[in-house]
């Protein structure tokens, strides 16, 4: 699903998101055979350099936030989402470290890696951190993570 998409790409029936979805979701990819493979169980790579400065539990899994310098020194975390971490808070990673395991399917969503790019600084994530809090905390602001 791409970002700011207004359904949820799931459901078989047209459902209303309750706001523009807030980054990309990864669910499968085709090999150069043409071959589909899912993303169940796959091991998430670190998408650059930096410091893991926050986790939070999310509707499928655990959110990871990792802290990034991007290019034109715009700052800020990416958020990689739905997953089951092998990563603490505090931990250096270098581009493509494994960040986790993309968390198992639950009802009738399934299986998938959710990547946003918050862009602000960390210090301004709210203490009791939720994806609630994220969105009422006016300092910090989701923008496209990569170009499409
Ligand atoms: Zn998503």
């Amino acid at each position: 699903m791409a970002f700011d998409d207004l359904e949820y790409w799931w459901s078989t029936v047209r459902k209303k998101r309750p706001r523009p979805h807030e980054g990309i979701d990864f669910f499968c990819y085709e090999d150069s055979l043409g071959k589909v493979h899912y993303l169940t169980q796959h091991l998430v790579p670190a998408p650059c350099h930096g410091r893991v400065v926050a986790l939070c539990p999310d509707f499928l899994g655990q959110s990871v936030f990792l802290h990034a310098e991007k290019q034109e020194g715009t700052s800020g975390m990416y958020v990689l989402a739905h997953i089951s971490p092998h990563v603490h808070v505090g931990q250096i990673l270098h581009e493509g470290d494994g960040v986790g395991q993309v968390a198992a399917a639950k009802g009738d969503v399934p299986a998938h890696l959710h990547v946003s790019f918050l862009q602000g600084d960390w210090r301004d994530l709210p203490e009791n951190l939720s994806w609630p809090a994220i969105l009422a905390q006016k300092k910090l602001r989701f923008v496209r993570p990569f170009s499409e």
